[in-house]
């Protein structure tokens, strides 16, 4: 929808759109800004233009326009009695990693809080009627401005109010009013300053119109009327109006403390403590004009790099300057706004890695590292990460639980870009040799694949800046993962099948064929449990055939057949194979008590992040940074069959899901969005509480016992546990222990093998002076304890590759032989290890004619390997043991021709 168009239909009728009660009795009177055109309402007649264009644009920085100076938690207080004493109910943040909504990975408006998906559609809960929040949102798509402009946070809290103009709540001219006394009463700021910008807003088919509200030019909220739906022209009037006002507490400190940046009030002592910590000696009055220069510019040019140019040189900065304060401030700004999003995002169970919504976290974590490393500071984390959190908890104190975690994750993290630091350090080198530098794209193939981000670019000195659009391309690119394709079939004419198994779940039914497609079969009700939340189907008979695969369709269960097909109208009788639904209930059940095994085992990090329940097998998918040991595996498993073992109830409860989410919390979401109103929670007992639309067993004790198969990090911050459950774990451990006594049995054979072959060749050993006389005195061809004799009139070959004989016999045998007899050859060839060897030796008249180092080359060659030494002695060998036979022919006929 062109937002355009609708601007100029709502403002060419401002009664109807934007004049609300408040402009009427203050007298606000409505202009069209002598620059842009834009329509706004001031109660200042002097002002011509709007203020984004007008000459006082920022001029708060250093002198601010309130009687009173709050910092960022103070401000809050502010905002949050101001709405209580107005009849709204102030409710807690909602986690800033999304877990209601499946084209989200982090909440990045509190208007998302009550967003829900009910089949195609989004609707709005609210927990209650007005309220206001003040919830951390993530933004992830300008990076690069963050700790530059003095406005720009990758986390920032957006104060929400919010009503639905029923049913207690309110509408335009409430909203308006009530910011309106929020700025002027609660705040203190003069009535002539407040200007309201005519503005719309349109996004997921419906739209509304809306006043910006800005003081000296910066803008402090915007207050949203989403009424319609539909195109412009032909659009309609929602059911459920809503109103959006979100305004950015940081702000909100910001222009009472009228300091350079937003960040120097914002972001509690850390500031002061990196100041102090690296010694910036700032010009506090350079700096007002620096930073008011910056917020113009942003106005002015798309380019940070322009806008940061422009600055410096209407500031008249020298290039020292610039390094000496700019640099450092920009640095110190963007490690405590990084740190302070990486506390929020962590807490909430989210972790750094390459999938997902991780890579935001990943990356600037990793600007953070980068930065430091620049600059050549040496900061402690854990120090800032408690200097954070200390500050934050009046507001957030959920925190303060989280705090070692974070530590933790943090830890684990840069440990990690520390060791692959010297691979990307090389890459980097060659980068520089290159004539031009890397462009956007090449940037982002290279981060993608090796994980280097722009920063460490910049620590290297390969690039100067890091361009713009990086950023917002990557966030781009990684925007639309998030979605799944369902398969469609025509089935808007069915009603909705009645699930069986949500109720009495009779493993043997009769049903009425309501359609048939090919072998897909819908019925009017059904126990077959439809594959879904990684539950895989039920199996059994429709009539007389087969039930293959069973999938749901929206409301409609569709079932798989093989053999006939029923046909529509008929009344078929139904049977589940009920050994298999077991062993998959059995196996569901089980993934929810190793979920929260796991949690408690390892850390409050882990979440289900997906999971697969088959009859003879089952895996779990959890989010954790590293490989699990044996230990914490042998822990997760002993956890798990503890609450087996206390045989623990297992409930299922409906409930409406906002009642759900406020009193169990996101924690229900394991298995990810839940698309309807009410909400199944399957709890066993205070151990675990997920919402789930599963089959599950009544006591966990029925599941007997649990047992872990295999465990195997399957990609960066994911781990899957393979496990089996019941009847199938009772197997495995059979399995095992049968394993375990054939292992047992095959080492001890082989241990014996080992003794009687050891003992061949002691005997051997004690043999060679007697074998030496036998063969000594042998003059014809004949076979002597598997010693090969062959005479010809010149030369006596003796050979053998049994293998009683080993490297000492052969060379000390060799050595005696060829010395007692000048005109013998001895030919060896034995296995040692995965080589085929050879050992020649020749008496001192044989090796005239018969050279023992060209035996034993060309015997080594055929095994593949190489071989050498003199005319006497020599050795050699291949690993080609299939080539044994030939080698022996070749040293045979070598000798004896
Ligand atoms: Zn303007
Ligand atoms: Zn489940």
């Amino acid at each position: 929808m062109d937002k355009k168009e609708i601007l100029k239909e709502f403002s060419s009728d401002p009664d109807r759109y934007y004049k609300v009660k408040l402009f009427e009795e203050q007298g606000f009177v409505r202009k069209s800004c002598s620059k842009c055109k834009r329509f706004f309402w001031t109660l200042d007649s002097g002002r011509q233009m709007c203020p984004e264009d007008s000459e006082d644009t920022y001029s708060f920085i250093g002198d601010p326009p309130t009687s009173k100076r709050f910092d960022y938690t103070q401000s809050w207080r502010e905002v949050e009695s101001f709405f209580v004493k107005n009849g709204h109910t102030s409710v807690s943040r909602y986690p800033v990693v999304c877990r209601w909504r499946d084209d989200l990975y982090f909440t990045i408006a509190s208007i998302v809080d009550f967003q829900r998906v009910m089949g195609s559609k989004v609707v709005f809960e609210f927990p209650s009627n007005p309220l206001v929040v003040p919830q951390t949102c993530l933004r992830f798509k300008d990076l690069e401005n963050v700790g530059v402009t003095g406005r720009h946070f990758s986390s920032f809290c957006m104060i929400g109010q919010h009503s639905i103009p029923n049913s207690g709540g309110y509408w335009k001219d409430e909203c308006v009013d009530l910011d309106y006394r929020l700025l002027t009463e609660q705040f203190g700021i003069r009535k002539e300053e407040v200007v309201f910008v005519e503005d719309v807003w349109a996004g997921g088919g419906s739209f509304g119109s809306s006043l910006e509200y800005f003081v000296k030019g910066l803008e402090l909220g915007n207050a949203v009327f989403t009424e319609f739906q539909g195109e412009l022209g032909k659009h309609t009037t929602l059911d459920q109006r809503v109103i959006d006002m979100g305004a950015g507490l940081e702000r909100f400190a910001w222009i009472t403390k009228g300091t350079p940046t937003a960040y120097d009030c914002c972001f509690g002592p850390i500031t002061n403590h990196l100041f102090e910590k690296i010694g910036i000696d700032s010009d506090s009055e350079m700096l007002k004009k620096y930073f008011t220069e910056i917020a113009r510019g942003l106005e002015n040019f798309d380019d940070l790099i322009d806008v940061r140019k422009h600055a410096v040189k209407n500031t008249g900065l020298t290039d020292d300057q610039v390094n000496r304060i700019i640099t450092p401030l920009e640095g110190i700004y963007l490690i405590a706004d990084h740190l302070r999003t990486l506390i929020f995002a962590i807490s909430d169970g989210a972790l750094p890695s390459n999938v997902g919504g991780g890579y935001n976290l990943r990356i600037i974590l990793r600007r953070v590292i980068a930065t430091m490393n620049r600059m050549h500071w040496k900061l402690d984390l854990d120090e800032l990460i408690d200097l954070h959190i200390d500050y934050l908890k009046d507001t957030y104190s959920e925190l303060d639980a989280s705090r070692e975690d974070v530590k933790l994750i943090l830890k684990i993290e840069s440990g990690r870009y520390e060791e692959s630091k010297s691979r990307m350090g090389k890459i980097g080198t060659k980068l520089k040799e290159r004539e031009k530098p890397p462009t956007v794209d090449e940037l982002i193939t290279m981060y993608e694949s090796d994980g280097i981000t722009p920063d460490f670019l910049k620590e290297l000195d390969v690039i100067s800046e890091i361009p713009s659009t990086f950023y917002s391309k990557l966030s781009d690119l990684h925007q639309s993962e998030k979605k799944r394709d369902i398969e469609k079939l025509p089935l808007e004419d069915l009603p909705e099948t009645e699930l069986l198994f949500y109720g009495e779940d009779p493993m043997e039914f009769e049903a009425k064929v309501l359609k048939v497609f090919g072998n897909l079969v819908v019925l009017d009700r059904t126990s077959f449990y439809a594959r879904g939340g990684g539950q895989e189907p039920d199996h059994g008979i429709i009539s007389s055939s087969k039930v293959v695969d069973v999938n749901k369709h929206g409301g409609v269960v569709v079932h798989q057949l093989e053999g006939q097909i029923p046909k529509e109208g008929q009344i078929v009788i139904c049977k589940v194979d009920t050994e298999r639904r077991q062993n998959i209930t059995k196996n569901h059940t089980s993934t929810h008590i190793l979920n929260s095994s796991s949690r408690n085992v390892l850390g409050s990090w882990v979440w289900q992040h997906s999971a697969f329940k088959e009859s003879d097998h089952a895996r779990l998918d959890i989010t954790h940074h590293s490989p699990l040991s044996k230990k914490e595996v042998s822990q997760i498993e002993d956890t798990a069959n503890s609450i087996i073992q206390k045989n623990m109830s297992v409930t299922i409860e409906n409930f409406d899901r906002g009642k759900a989410e406020q009193h169990y919390g996101f924690k229900i979401y394991q298995g990810g969005v839940v698309p309807v109103k009410s909400v199944r929670i399957v709890s066993i007992e205070d151990f675990d509480v997920e919402a789930c639309g599963g089959t599950h067993v009544k006591k966990t004790g029925e599941i007997d016992l649990i047992k872990i198969t295999k465990t195997k990090r399957i990609q960066d911050g994911v781990v899957r546990i393979e496990f089996v459950s019941g009847p199938t774990a009772h197997q495995f451990v059979k399995h095992q222990k049968s394993q375990e006594v054939k292992i047992a049995g095959d080492a001890l054979q082989k241990q014996q093998i080992e003794k009687q072959r050891e003992e061949r060749k002691q005997k051997a050993r004690e043999m060679m002076p007697v074998l030496l006389e036998q063969i000594s005195a042998i003059n014809d061809t004949q076979t002597i304890d598997e010693i090969d004799v062959s005479v010809t009139d010149s030369t006596k070959f003796c050979f053998t590759s049994s293998d009683k004989f080993n490297e000492f016999f052969h060379i000390n045998f060799g050595k005696k032989l060829a010395k007692n007899e000048p005109n013998s050859v001895y030919v060896g060839i034995f296995e040692s290890g995965p080589t085929i060897r050879v050992i020649v030796y020749a008496g001192e008249e044989a090796s005239k004619t018969k050279n023992a180092g060209l035996i034993a080359k060309a015997v080594s060659e055929i095994l593949g390997g190489a071989g050498g030494g003199d005319a006497k002695f020599a050795q050699g060998g291949g690993k080609d043991t299939s080539k044994k036979d030939e080698a022996i022919a070749k040293a045979k006929s070598m000798v004896l021709g």
